[in-house]
């Protein structure tokens, strides 16, 4: 079977993210092929087993634990291995401990010889982007990191039920760090075509929408140490954004998502991997789309840059 028909997606970490997103991707019909790497054999043993007595409920599929051979013929390779934000952690406190992790899945990735793209969710994810792209000579389109996918998701999630719209019809992206320095793009937020502001003065003229907007921005910022102080991870959401990035790359779809890239100019920065709109297709990342930025925005796209920058340093001093 040629690759393109094979549709093989290896997974390294099979803990809450990962086996989360096997689950998901499972039911999604997108992937022929779903292999399970952890370090922890007895977890990865336990959830291919839970998995595959759910076959006669999936669309056709074929799931079993992986090695890092399966790295050579994945069309896609996605990494959720590494520890979890512990409550009160941020992410960049898991740094170290996630970037050594990252520097071994990927040296053995590279022996594998990998034509498939490496999608990076471990946190900080900005910055494990970055580690992965520095122990590869796989071209920077082909590692990308899962962003602001889910922060886009949950400012879409916010202002639909804000506004009593239908999610779908909501498009609004959070860009810049997948962490405290994110910021809603309010710019490019729109319901419908109708810009945000508009629509919002349009039908709640009596509210103050200034503070409501810093108010949601807030909310989708701190979500996931919200989920986190709750139930210890957070895995739903995070899975079923992977599912879209996932579907994009397989389908070759060149759906715009805010994944974390490596830039190259584009938006006055270099050398740092961060969320901004992009198109993504078989090979990851086709274009990064430069929007015009107001002014504001594009300050708030350089602060978070500089923050990403100063971790990158900090794990080199
Ligand atoms: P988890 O502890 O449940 O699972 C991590 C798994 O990685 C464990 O099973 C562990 O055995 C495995 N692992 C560790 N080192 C490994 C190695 N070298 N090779 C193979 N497997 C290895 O954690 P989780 O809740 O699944 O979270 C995983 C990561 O995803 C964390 O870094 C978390 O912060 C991150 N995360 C990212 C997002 C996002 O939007 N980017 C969202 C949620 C969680």
């Amino acid at each position: 079977m040629d690759k393109q028909h094979q549709r093989k997606v290896a997974i390294v970490g099979a803990g809450a993210v990962g086996s989360t997103f096997a689950y998901a991707l499972a039911q999604s019909g997108l992937a022929n092929q779903i292999v399970l790497i952890d370090q922890n054999k007895d977890l990865v043993q336990g959830q291919v087993l839970d998995l595959l007595h759910g076959d006669p409920f999936f669309p056709t599929v074929s799931i079993r634990e992986g090695e890092s051979a399966d790295y050579h013929d994945a069309e896609l390779i996605v990494i959720t291995a590494g520890s979890a934000q512990k409550a009160g952690e941020t992410r960049l406190q898991l740094l170290q401990r996630n970037a050594k992790i990252i520097q071994s899945i990927m040296k053995d990735i590279n022996q594998q010889n990998p034509t498939g793209v490496v999608l990076v969710v471990s946190n900080p994810v900005d910055v494990m982007t970055h580690v992965a792209l520095q122990c590869t000579n796989i071209e920077s389109n082909r590692i990308i990191g899962s962003g602001t996918v889910l922060d886009s998701a949950r400012l879409k999630q916010k202002l639909s039920q804000f506004c009593d719209v239908d999610v779908h019809n909501v498009h609004a992206y959070m860009l810049g760090e997948h962490g405290d320095s994110e910021f809603a793009a309010w710019s490019m937020a729109n319901i419908a075509g109708t810009p945000i502001d508009e629509f919002f003065s349009l039908h709640q003229p009596q509210s103050d929408w200034h503070q409501i907007k810093q108010k949601i921005e807030e909310d989708v910022r701190n979500s996931a140490y919200h989920i986190i102080d709750y139930k210890g991870a957070t895995y739903y959401a995070v899975g079923l954004a992977l599912v879209r990035i996932a579907g994009a790359i397989l389908r070759g779809e060149k759906s715009v998502l805010t994944v974390s890239t490596l830039l190259n100019g584009e938006y006055g920065l270099d050398n740092v991997c961060i969320s901004v709109p992009c198109i993504i297709s078989n090979s990851g990342v086709t274009k990064v789309i430069e929007h015009k930025l107001p002014e504001s925005e594009l300050n708030s796209l350089h602060t978070s840059a500089q923050t990403l920058k100063n971790a990158i340093s900090k794990l080199h001093s």
